[in-house]
């Protein structure tokens, strides 16, 4: 039988991506990613890195470098108790500066090369499988291979580059995850569900004839793979986005003069202009809250917690001597003044948390 497999991204969805890798030392872990991987092989899942390494041709990395990173990328995993089946890489690019890898090919995401090859030397069905990356890029490969795929959408305070860069319009995703975490907990539901139900599948485009003219390189990883996947039927359930209906204003009688020209302004604002804006803040606010829910434990996060609270007391002790009728203006002062400086101690406590 056929193993299952998660192919994952490299950058900005397993490691920390300051532009071009080209050290071993530039290697970081993102938060919760060795823990997620454990997870993904406890559900039986190969897991296959597919990553587009354009630096090759570009002259900024060589081949020698880029394995010595997958190494250290390695390493800093099974540090952690997590590991890789196999990391396919692809070279190549049609701008490149080295000769050697300055070309077309068809293992570069958005193409499905490197899964496809992955199938076959694996034996992955790929219809049991998953591409997880945080680019419109991997989405179009994994859904070309015929794979369900999760999009690493970070809300914009946690991305550390513009959002476009990050994530560009494309091929939709089935799901979007704000980081791995939440990528395990998607795959989890998704195996309770259809291993409950028998649904039918959404429509996935496939292009498994595609040829694999392109040999995408590989580097071999030590690790055994773990049980084999269950048959199950595919059965996807799409995330519905959350859309908020707005009611539009009833129109009012005609003003005169000045005040009309302004609520005309006013008016001619587009309802399904403020629709989509709406929709926008609300679902970037449910992103950040999920961020935060999938978010790793601090202490910073903690004390920033207790502190929060702590202020809210001494808010409450403020009113409670403002009600008293020996009422006395220095205790309400002091309350106050603890207020302060506990909500001062909180932000500081937040910010360190951001920066760490
Ligand atoms: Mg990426």
């Amino acid at each position: 039988m056929s193993d299952k497999a998660i192919f994952l991204d490299r950058d900005d969805t397993l490691i920390d991506d300051p532009g071009y890798i080209n050290h071993p030392e530039q290697v970081k872990l993102l938060d919760g990613v060795p823990s997620a991987l454990i997870q993904f092989k406890k559900l039986g899942y190969k897991l296959i890195v597919v990553t587009n390494q354009s630096g090759v041709a570009h002259g900024i990395v060589t081949e020698k470098v880029l394995r010595e990173i997958h190494e250290r990328l390695e390493q800093l995993l099974a540090e952690k108790n997590a590991y890789l089946d196999r990391i396919y890489y692809c070279p190549y690019h049609t701008d490149g500066v080295v000769q050697k890898y300055r070309k077309e090919s068809n293992c570069r995401k958005p193409s499905p090369g490197m899964l496809l090859k992955a199938a076959d030397e694996m034996d992955i069905d790929l219809e049991q499988s998953w591409c997880i990356g945080n680019s419109s890029r991997d989405i179009e490969a994994g859904r070309k291979a015929g794979c369900k795929t999760i999009l690493i959408d970070m809300p914009p305070s946690h991305q550390r580059q513009p959002a476009s860069s990050m994530s560009p319009a494309g091929a939709s995703p089935d799901y979007k995850a704000v980081n791995i975490k939440e990528a395990v907990n998607i795959v989890k539901k998704y195996l309770r569900t259809s291993a409950g139900e028998q649904k039918q599948a959404p429509a996935v485009t496939t292009n498994q004839t595609e040829p694999v003219s392109q040999v995408a390189e590989h580097v071999p990883n030590a690790a055994e793979s773990p049980a084999q996947a269950e048959a199950r039927p595919p059965a996807p359930e799409p995330q519905e986005p959350d859309i908020q209906r707005v009611k539009p204003e009833t129109r009012p009688k005609e003003p005169q003069s000045a005040e009309r020209k302004m609520q005309r302004t006013e008016r001619e604002v587009p309802a399904d202009k403020t629709e989509e804006m709406l929709g926008a803040i609300l679902g970037q606010l449910k992103s950040m809250q999920r961020a935060e829910m999938f978010g790793e434990f601090s202490v910073m996060r903690l004390l920033a917690g207790i502190m929060q609270i702590l202020v809210l007391f001494c808010l409450l002790v403020t009113v409670w001597f403002l009600m008293s009728p020996e009422r006395r203006d220095s205790s309400v002062f002091i309350a106050l003044g603890f207020a302060v400086v506990l909500q001062l101690m909180t932000l500081t406590f937040y910010i360190m948390q951001g920066k760490k």
